[in-house]
């Protein structure tokens, strides 16, 4: 959907095929849009719409670590509520570098606003109950053969390309040859969808959005969704229990919640699913693309996986519009894989870094947890201490968010500087080529993403410099550059050339002191080669 709405936004016509019929409700999995994707529904004018929705404003998003739901609470990592998300900056993400803070938000929250955005606007045609059975690819474009899922008819949708966002198992992936490598089972996770009006009233305040579950029996998580009755609970399934259905889901949630037999609940859906991480080994073939599940799957710790789908949906669709709209050549198509691939491996090992160090936790639990005994006391302070440091690193991963970078793309400029390592919680700004361009307030107080402009955009320090030639040079192949001069404003250090191009995705595309002098090439290096 966000692939079809930045595709759109750029003047692309867009049919979405999607097999599930119009206004059925989202499985109940992502709660987490990472700051990065709420940038992104900033720049679509979504943000305030979705961050409207989810959780009551008052309602802390903390996670905290507990032994049951209704057990001792361990550790406690601040972030806060929707009414303070833009001011109260004390907690571990208060210092991040952006205009979007993240938003924990249930996707049956958000996904219908989305929906409901593309869906206006008239360059999207969204075909529900569709399914795409085959894709053949030519020279000048794609055939897509689809099913009408209500009546049986086959219907055939001709276009120039075609992503595939089409989830973990995508015909297109198969399609276009790719296999998925890696480690196909790290964890099963029973997961149940539940009402449990009463729970709220058994926790001990201050309210959490997620709650880890520690203890010695075994070991889950909660979300609240509604933040007053629904809860998602996952059960950690154990290393012997392979099979979701042999496992006593409802003790094991009784348990989990530290409720008994007597406390009452309502199972609404069952949401099992298995924590892997698998990469695809391409992401094109020619006119066909992956994005998303399709392309990567891995645990969901640090919420990274629809939000690494988005990043890839939002690379591909500018990359792609260029092509569409004439500016850019074949050659731009190139950048897709040669960027996105490396990040989403990197990716896929910090999560899996990060699950390993969860399941060793929280499977050496000491017995005496739960016990009101000075030992049970060190132990609980003992696992709060090494919990909340593990877990701080993925609850504010300010390094998947902007320090992920493209070192080896065709169409960026490099000129030696290596981009600042980062972790999943680290980032160091940087406009080193590749590197997010640093965010920062402009004097009247508006965000510098606010004044980019929709494509390439010449940040310029120096308003006595000529860039002339290459406002000209863009012009005469038709690559469109807004041109924003930022002298005297509040720019963080790092910005130290006089000039910086960056990209519409907001990574740098080049930076220096002064224009290259072969300006027609280095135009048509932004723009995928020079046109045949
Ligand atoms: C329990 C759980 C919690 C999670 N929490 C988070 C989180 O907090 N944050 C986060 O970022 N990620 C999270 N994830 C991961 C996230 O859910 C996925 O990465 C994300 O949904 C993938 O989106 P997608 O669009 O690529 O694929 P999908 O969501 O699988 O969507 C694919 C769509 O394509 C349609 N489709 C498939 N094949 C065809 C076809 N042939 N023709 C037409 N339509 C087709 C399907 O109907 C489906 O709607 C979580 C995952 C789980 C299991």
């Amino acid at each position: 959907m966000c692939c079809a709405i930045d595709l759109a936004q750029r003047g692309v016509s867009v049919v979405v095929a999607e097999r599930r019929p119009a206004g059925q409700p989202p499985s109940v999995k992502c709660n987490h849009i990472s700051s990065r994707t709420m940038e992104t529904f900033r720049r679509f004018g979504v943000a305030d719409k979705i961050r409207a929705v989810g959780l009551p404003d008052d309602y802390p998003n903390d996670a905290v670590v507990r032994t049951r739901a209704t057990g001792y609470e361990l550790a406690r990592i601040p972030i806060p509520c929707r009414a303070d998300r833009f001011t109260d900056s004390s907690g571990p993400d208060g210092w991040w570098p952006t205009p979007e803070p993240p938003h924990r938000v249930n996707q049956i929250f958000f996904e219908p606003i989305l929906f409901e955005f593309a869906r206006n606007i008239p360059e999207i045609t969204i075909l529900n109950r569709t399914e795409i059975r085959d894709v053949e690819q030519g020279e000048d474009g794609v055939r897509a053969q689809a099913v009408d899922l209500d009546t049986g008819k086959s219907i055939e949708i001709q276009a120039q390309y075609v992503v595939g966002c089409d989830g973990g198992r995508s015909t297109m992936r198969r399609k276009i040859g790719a296999r998925l490598t890696g480690d196909a089972v790290i964890q099963r996770v029973q997961t149940s969808y539940i009402r449990a009006p009463d729970l709220i009233n058994r926790i001990t305040p201050p309210r959490a959005w997620m709650s880890y579950l520690y203890n010695p029996d075994r070991a889950g998580n909660l979300v609240a969704i509604d933040g007053k009755e629904t809860w998602l609970v996952h059960n950690y399934l154990l290393n012997d229990e392979k099979d979701f259905e042999s496992v006593d889901r409802d003790a094991c949630i009784r348990s989990l919640l530290g409720v008994n037999e007597a406390f009452e609940y309502e199972l609404l859906q069952k949401e099992d699913w298995i924590g892997r991480r698998l990469v695809a080994t391409h992401l094109r073939d020619r006119r066909i693309f992956l994005c998303g599940d399709a392309a990567h799957l891995w645990v969901p710790y640090a919420g990274y996986g629809m939000n690494a789908g988005i990043a890839d949906a939002i690379t591909l669709s500018w990359q792609l519009a260029a092509v569409v709209n004439g500016w850019a050549t074949d050659g731009m198509l190139a950048a897709y894989e040669a960027e996105r691939l490396p990040i989403t491996d990197q990716v896929s090992r910090f999560a899996m870094k990060h699950a390993k160090g969860a399941i060793s936790e929280r499977t050496s639990i000491p017995p005496e947890i739960e016990d009101s005994s000075l030992e049970g006391e060190a132990a609980r302070t003992a696992v709060g201490k090494a919990t909340y440091e593990l877990n701080v690193q993925q609850f504010a991963c300010a390094g998947l968010n902007y320090g992920y970078y493209y070192d080896s793309s065709p169409i960026i400029l490099y000129d030696g500087a290596e981009q600042p390592a980062y972790t999943m919680a680290d980032y160091t700004e940087s406009t080193v080529p590749g590197c997010r361009t640093p965010h920062f307030w402009m004097r009247d107080g508006s965000s510098l993403y606010d004044r980019l402009g929709p494509e390439y955009t010449v940040l310029t320090f120096d308003p006595y410099l000529d860039i002339e030639p290459l406002l000209q040079a863009a012009q005469s192949v038709g690559v469109p550059i807004t041109v924003l001069n930022l002298s005297g404003e509040p720019a963080p250090a790092c910005y130290d050339t006089r000039l910086v191009v960056s990209r519409p995705d907001r990574h740098v595309g080049w930076r220096g002191d002064e224009l290259p002098v072969e300006i027609d090439a280095f135009v048509d290096r932004l723009r995928g080669g020079r046109s045949s």
